[in-house]
């Protein structure tokens, strides 16, 4: 197998010849057609996030399942299955019997603390992979594994307010806004500084209003959602929600939040945060996904090349989302 690896942090990735992987008992071997690139991702490669192993990224896999360890049930070889970034969890801690699996103390993560799908394959637990049936392309759906189930999980938490607002028009506000849309809502989005591209894109997509993230909208918003890793930003959500409204910060990493004035927070407006996804998570959201009618932009990228769209990533050089081929 082929596999683009993270030895260390803040290093380019690099190409490796490995041998093929095995699956354990629990576990199906994938052939990987598509991985999206995420900004968490670029999190894992950059050093924002802690680890002590080289690690092969990539946590949005569409494949087929090639081979299958011992006690498996419910795929078949050949299948077309979908891996995301919960890759494993313990069971039995308090989240997880609490219906909190997002949150539990001994989980595992693909692309992060078991290796990823920025690679001809990889190996899962299959109890944390999902059929993904026949329509639409691979590469399309990759971006839905993680921007789509993480913006799911932000836009269920930023309550049922009309009015909603989103920081950062990347892989995962392109596919809630397309939600957001379907549900009756009305999209706000907020761009990096003079990126008409991505107001335009938002625009395309049905928002009903596009700037940048320094300007008020035009009315008070009942939700927002930060996806872009600017705790900067914080403020600026706060202060463009009304009484009550909530913000949501939707990435696994953030520069500091900067002091603001008690008063953007008072009456009653909350801040929170999202964390990782539960198996539920997916489930629902891989049914609303095609009823909502929602495709994704992409550009697509050989495997060789993780390094180039992880660049293009970083400095906002597309729009939608990125997705390697191998
Ligand atoms: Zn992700
Ligand atoms: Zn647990």
């Amino acid at each position: 197998m082929r596999a683009m690896v993270s030895r260390r942090p803040s290093e380019p990735l690099i190409l490796e010849e490995r041998p093929d992987l095995q699956p354990g008992p629990g576990e199906v071997r994938v052939r990987v057609s598509a991985c999206g690139v995420c900004r968490t991702d670029l999190h894992v490669v950059d050093g924002d996030l802690a680890r002590d192993r080289a690690v092969v990224p990539g946590h949005e896999i569409v494949g087929v399942v090639d081979a299958i360890g011992a006690g498996v049930a419910g795929f078949t070889p050949g299948q077309r299955v979908g891996v995301p970034w919960l890759g494993h969890t313990c069971g039995h801690c308090a989240y997880c019997r609490s219906g909190r699996e997002n949150l539990c103390d001994a989980p595992l993560f693909t692309g992060y603390t078991r290796d990823g799908g920025f690679a001809s394959h990889v190996v899962a637990d299959a109890a944390y992979c999902f059929a993904l049936g026949e329509a639409g392309d691979d590469a399309h759906l990759a971006p839905l594994l993680c921007a789509g189930l993480i913006g799911w999980r932000a836009l269920r938490m930023a309550g049922e307010g009309r009015d909603l607002g989103l920081y950062g028009f990347g892989a995962a506000a392109h596919i809630v806004a397309q939600v957001a849309r379907w549900q009756g809502r009305r999209v706000f989005a907020f761009t990096r500084v003079g990126d008409e591209a991505a107001q335009a894109f938002a625009r395309s997509l049905g928002a009903a209003w596009a700037g940048d993230s320094t300007m008020a909208p035009p009315e008070p918003l009942d939700a927002a959602i930060i996806f872009a890793p600017s705790g900067a930003l914080v403020p600026l959500a706060l202060r463009a929600v009304k009484k009550g409204g909530r913000v949501v910060c939707g990435g696994i990493h953030m520069s500091d939040i900067p002091s603001f004035p008690y008063l953007l927070l008072w009456e009653e407006r909350q801040l929170i945060s999202v964390a990782n996804l539960t198996r539920r998570d997916a489930v629902e959201f891989l049914a609303v996904a095609p009823r909502a009618g929602v495709t994704t932009e992409i550009t697509r990228y050989p495997l060789d090349q993780a390094n180039a769209a992880l660049d293009d990533l970083r400095a906002g050089r597309f729009t939608g989302a990125a997705v390697l081929v191998p």
